[in-house]
């Protein structure tokens, strides 16, 4: 059945809301996804991650629940054992992945609020999995830094999520390179911006997305323009690009 003017008008709004979490052209079909493909499968521990976190004011920060089965499927394929993660918040994606990783598998997860991270951490404990996280509170880019510096960290990592810090990424690319191994892959997360990257100049943005908009449509380019990776841009969740690394 074709939408009625105000169902697309209500779509059309939602489309524009920051924390709403697919591209895809029709609600419908994000709900089918979800209710067919992901809720189903979704471990406990992640459903209940997921429904204390929509409870916190900043809630739409979170990685929605497909992109969470994805990145879980991802670090399955690619046989993931050492990672990292830059912005945690309260743990979505970091619960995904440490379900994903083999026993001794390892996350280095970073971010400047240890408070979020620490009311999801009882549920990541229940799991089992809380032995695979090294969770570093403060800035990602002086600890990259002195990783970088340390020398020992060069080629180590199988995977990397990024998703923090939009008008960093640039300065995390260029880091992550040397730290991700050949063979190995950076998840840049929100690489479609909320489709802010489409908007046309007099658009009327949230204040915040206006901001970073640049920093996203400069490190798409960049990326593209990058001999060092092969890149796939998936419009999972906000966007998301993997780099694998050739060279
Ligand atoms: N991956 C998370 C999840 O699945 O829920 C969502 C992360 S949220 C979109 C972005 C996070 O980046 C915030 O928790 C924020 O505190 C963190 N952040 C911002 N700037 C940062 C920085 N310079 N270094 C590390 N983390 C940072
Ligand atoms: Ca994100």
């Amino acid at each position: 059945m074709a939408p009625t003017q105000a169902e697309q008008q209500t779509q059309a709004s939602r489309h524009q809301e920051v924390g709403h979490k697919s591209l895809l052209q029709s609600d419908k079909l994000y709900q089918y996804i979800l209710e067919t493909s992901v809720y189903p499968r979704e471990p406990e521990a992640m459903k209940e991650l997921r429904e204390l976190t929509a409870k916190h004011p900043w809630n739409l920060m979170t990685t929605s629940a497909d992109e969470g089965q994805f990145l879980n499927m991802l670090l399955k394929l690619i046989n993931a054992k050492n990672t990292m993660e830059i912005g945690v918040y309260t743990g979505y994606s970091l619960l995904a992945t440490a379900l994903a990783l083999p026993e001794d598998g390892k996350i280095l997860a970073m971010d400047i609020n240890r408070e979020n991270y620490e009311l999801g951490l009882p549920v990541i404990q229940k799991a089992g999995v809380a032995h695979k996280i090294d969770f570093k509170e403060g800035p990602a880019l002086p600890v990259l830094d002195q990783m970088i510096e340390a020398g020992t960290y060069h080629g180590t990592f199988d995977f990397i999520f990024v998703d923090a810090d939009k008008d960093n990424y640039i300065n995390y690319h260029k880091r992550l390179i040397e730290l991700v191994k050949v063979g190995g892959v950076i998840g840049y997360d929100n690489t479609l911006w909320n489709g802010s990257v489409v908007a046309p100049p007099d658009a009327p943005l949230r204040k915040y997305v206006l901001y970073y908009r640049d920093f996203v449509l400069e490190l798409n380019k960049a990326l593209a323009a990058d001999p060092r990776i092969e890149i796939c841009q998936l419009p999972v969740g906000d966007g998301i690009t993997l780099c694998r690394r050739i060279k």
